[in-house]
């Protein structure tokens, strides 16, 4: 089975490429941010309390996102391996997924990483506010909080998977497309 990461700052694109690549490989896309997001849409008790850290920009516990990998990892069948969007967000998480997956005698194979600078992140996420309606996109606050959270627990990340030798790395700046093209050429 392939597990690959698709890593970067919010906004960065990460949903919009995760489509094209999960179709291309035969993957299941697993984003995070979606299933707190359908939680949040049901008014289960946990998407009450994720709402109220998602809305201030601040990350959820991380034993609530691992549990739902976990139960991913569990119950999709007959495809070639898994695309994860916006997890592991934090060093802990990052453990526990490498934990999770030598329990099966499986590796990550792979992260690649969207980079976008920090100006580009606001402008992107209040461009889609619009469109989207998400709560977490329509204040400026919220979205400086998700820039300082994702440079405090999210960019040492690409420290501990360039250790690992997995980290890849594409310029997230330009059209959809070429974005994409520049992934692929990545995953050969
Ligand atoms: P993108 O726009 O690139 O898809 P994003 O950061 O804007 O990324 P999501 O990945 O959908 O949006 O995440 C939305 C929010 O959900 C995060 O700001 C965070 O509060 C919460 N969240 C998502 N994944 C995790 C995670 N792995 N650990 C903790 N909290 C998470
Ligand atoms: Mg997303």
């Amino acid at each position: 089975m392939k597990y690959y990461i698709l890593f970067g700052p919010p906004g960065a694109g990460k949903g919009t490429q995760a489509m094209a690549m999960a179709q291309k490989f035969n993957l299941c896309h697993v984003s995070t941010g979606e299933l707190l997001r359908a939680e949040i849409s049901a008014g289960t008790e946990l998407g009450l309390r994720a709402a109220a850290l998602i809305n201030d920009g601040k990350l959820v516990p991380d034993e609530v996102v691992e549990g739902m990998i976990a139960s991913r990892f569990a119950s999709v069948k007959n495809v070639d391996g898994f695309l994860l969007d916006g997890f592991p967000r934090t060093l802990k998480q990052a453990e526990a997924l490498d934990e999770l997956l030598d329990e099966d005698g499986e590796v990550v194979t792979a992260v690649v990483s969207i980079m976008i600078p920090d100006s580009m992140i606001v402008e992107r996420i209040q461009g889609r506010a619009m469109k989207e309606g998400r709560a977490d996109d329509a204040s400026l606050a919220t979205i400086q909080n998700r820039i300082d959270t994702y440079h405090a627990q999210t960019e040492p990340l690409i420290a501990y998977y360039k250790a690992r030798g997995k980290y890849r790395e594409v310029d997230g700046t330009g059209a959809i497309e070429d974005v994409r093209e520049a992934i692929f050429k990545k995953l050969v």
